[in-house]
């Protein structure tokens, strides 16, 4: 998977020129470690899980990055979301390097207690190497606000004192931002809706499908509806629903929610369950004929397999990775725009920034704040984007990386490179 995520730099350095240092120091991680968890179980027995922290650059600024509770997390996997968080991070010209996170666990078999013991564990085993001014985690997939809570008081604990900078995603009440919650979908509506207004395209001319219906697909979901899209189609990991005449958003989340069985902090409905519209297969959704695809679930869910049948003409990617390098070429031959990852899901990042920035001023702003603080930076950020993609004639992805990629040897060759100490 990381060399498949490195592969994304060789287009890019078709278009820029960068130093041949820069593109080393970019190929490997600064820091991995791998640590055991040891978690004493409800049952008495004492369970041992493996967690990783991958620090892969901070030429820029402190390194930041989620925290992953899945199963097939792995060390490969970590170092790949930590290459593109150290590139997304560079886009959103956020002062913050990449890094990444993860446990292998499927965190729905434990209890919440246990759930506890693990993330004040993590912490524990990595208190070392993250910190306000080091490495700030975040949430990402089966991770949340109340984990990111006892992670931030499991440090305190360590340290003997309150820093809530050193984690984002914190819940309101314990110093997280207003508007995170909601900031990665919001983000992702920011982004579309530059593309669309650049068209010319009128919303609610406009369908869309979103994979993944939750965190970030729901209020993306919810929030597009708001602003004039029809959302015709929504899944999850157990299937989808399609109506062409639209979805109501919130309705269907009702519903997901009433159905939920609440199994440790997770939600287990389904959309499902909801019966009154037609049930397809998660492979269906991705193939309809609508304008817009939304990836808000995992990563490589388009791939060289089922990339030549879509049929959509704008990707939009809330998820990390969903198109394989693979799929993107058969992609862009297709004339299918993708607005990348690195771009399209940074709102979350950005409003940790804003959280990071809040904890260490000491200063909390208003929801209204956050949202017009966010829009300036990723109307800016996208139309960039969007702009060198014309200027270079390259894919949405390739000009996303040409402006990260600046940013980040900018940064790299001013600490001194081979051209300037040969000079002396
Ligand atoms: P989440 O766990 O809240 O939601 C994931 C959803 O995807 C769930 O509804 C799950 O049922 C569904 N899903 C899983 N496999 C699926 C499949 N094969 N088909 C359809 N649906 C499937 O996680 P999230 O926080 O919404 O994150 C989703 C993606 O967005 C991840 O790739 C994550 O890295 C990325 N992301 C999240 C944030 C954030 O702020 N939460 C920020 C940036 C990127």
């Amino acid at each position: 998977m990381f060399e498949l995520a490195k592969q994304r730099l060789d287009p890019v350095f078709k278009h820029i020129q960068v130093d041949d240092e820069v593109i080393e120091r970019l190929s490997v991680a600064k820091r991995s470690i791998i640590a055991s968890i040891p978690v004493r179980m409800d049952n008495g027995d004492l369970k041992i899980f493996t967690g990783y922290r991958v620090q892969y650059d901070d030429t820029r600024g402190p390194t930041k990055g989620g925290i992953r509770y899945h199963p097939r997390v792995n060390l490969d996997e970590v170092t790949s979301l930590s290459f593109w968080m150290t590139v997304k991070c560079a886009v959103s010209g956020l002062p913050f390097g990449g890094a990444k996170g993860g446990v292998m666990v499927n965190p729905k078999e434990l209890s919440k207690l246990e759930l506890e013991r693990l993330s004040r564990g993590y912490i524990r085993a990595f208190a070392d190497v993250i910190g306000e001014s080091r490495d700030i985690p975040a949430p990402d997939v089966y991770t949340n606000s109340t984990i990111m809570g006892w992670m931030a008081d499991e440090y305190g604990v360590i340290l003997r004192r309150q820093v809530p900078g050193m984690i984002t995603g914190k819940p309101v009440y314990l110093g997280g931002s207003e508007g995170r919650e909601s900031a990665t979908g919001q983000g992702a509506l920011f982004a579309l809706n530059e593309f669309v207004r650049r068209k010319n395209w009128d919303p609610s001319a406009i369908t869309i499908a979103v994979q993944g219906f939750g965190n970030v697909g729901y209020h993306f979901a919810r929030l597009a509806q708001k602003s004039g899209y029809r959302i015709v189609a929504v899944s999850d990991s157990q299937g989808g629903i399609h109506s062409p005449k639209g979805l109501n958003v919130e309705d269907v989340y009702k519903f997901k929610q009433q159905n939920n069985e609440l199994a440790s902090v997770y939600c287990e409905g389904s959309v499902c369950n909801t019966l009154e519209y037609e049930q397809i297969t998660n492979e269906e959704l991705l193939l309809l004929n609508i304008d817009v695809l939304v990836l808000g679930a995992l990563e490589n869910q388009i791939t060289q397999l089922n990339a030549n049948d879509i049929k959509v003409k704008t990707i939009l990617e809330i998820a990390n990775g969903p198109v394989t390098p693979q799929a993107d070429e058969i992609l862009e031959e297709n004339g299918v725009n993708v607005i990348p990852d690195v771009l399209a899901n940074s709102g979350g990042v950005i409003v940790s920034y804003f959280e990071w920035v809040q904890n260490r001023s000491g200063l909390y702003w208003d929801v209204t704040e956050v949202h017009e603080k966010l829009k300036k930076i990723m109307s800016k950020e996208a139309n960039t984007v969007y702009d060198l993609a014309l200027s270079h004639n390259c894919s949405l992805r390739t000009a996303a990386y040409i402006h990260g990629i600046k940013r980040l040897a900018g940064a790299i060759d001013e600490r001194g490179n081979r051209k300037y100490f040969k000079s002396i």
